[in-house]
């Protein structure tokens, strides 16, 4: 490679570094308080869950696409959803909807183990490289029709699903501990492409479900993906 070369990748990683304390100064400033919760966001480069000409947008606060036409989370509603799950540094956490694995990779930084379940083999082979090149090694990942959750390891202390369920998804509900918590976006009735972000905690007989705020997620959708 050039000196060229090597100088203009210097000035992308201090670009992207730049963007990276730009952003987790707006997180501060939309209210997100929790330090772990900024800190773990410093310590996971989102350019490594975006593809192509999509890096240099990675610390910009706005959703990306991804493959299988689906998207990376915004930073701040990754921020606001993990904030709201209150991770504990013991904790056994379900993620629905892998994705790119970055929500899955912040979560890591902050508790015991990560289970992440993805519908598209592809996205999830991704995710897994990702986790492997970033030596994130409390993840756990499959294939699986994540809406039915993960029983050979449930109970979860805490559940997060990233992908919009018509429903509060009770099958999950009834895989987190007692006292555990599940942030999750709902479809709104009656309202086309309406959907809230609901956090559901977990009692001896019953639960408490609080709503956040109104949300943009793709779809939970049932079954394993068939792909070509
Ligand atoms: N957490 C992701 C965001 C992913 S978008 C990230 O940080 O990048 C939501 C993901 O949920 C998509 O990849 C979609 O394929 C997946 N998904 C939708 N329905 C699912 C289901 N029933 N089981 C598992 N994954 C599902």
């Amino acid at each position: 490679m050039t000196a060229g070369g090597n100088s203009k990748n210097s000035d992308d990683a201090e670009e992207l570094e730049a963007g990276k304390i730009r952003l987790v100064m707006a997180l501060r400033r939309q209210g997100i308080r929790d330090g772990r919760v900024l800190s773990a966001i410093e310590r996971v480069p989102r350019e490594t869950f975006v593809t192509g000409s999509f890096v240099e947008q990675a610390y910009d606060d706005h959703a990306l696409p991804i493959e299988c036409g689906q998207t990376i989370s915004q930073p701040y509603v990754v921020a606001y959803m993990t904030e709201k799950l209150e991770v504990g540094e013991r904790m056994k956490v379900l993620e629905v909807g892998t994705g790119s694995g970055y929500q899955a990779a912040v979560l890591a930084q902050l508790c015991r183990r990560v289970y992440t379940i993805e519908r598209y083999r592809t996205l999830l082979n991704d995710a897994v490289k990702r986790f492997e090149i970033l030596g994130f090694h409390n993840i756990t990942a499959q294939v699986g029709d994540g809406g039915k959750g993960w029983p050979e390891q449930a109970p979860f202390d805490r559940i997060i699903v990233t992908a919009a369920a018509p429903e509060i998804p009770l099958e999950l509900a009834n895989q987190l501990k007692v006292g555990g918590i599940m942030v999750v976006p709902v479809d709104v009735e009656g309202e086309q492409g309406g959907q809230k972000l609901v956090r559901l905690t977990r009692h001896e007989d019953g639960a408490n479900v609080e709503e956040l705020l109104p949300v943009r997620f793709v779809p939970l959708v049932e079954g394993v993906a068939r792909e070509s």
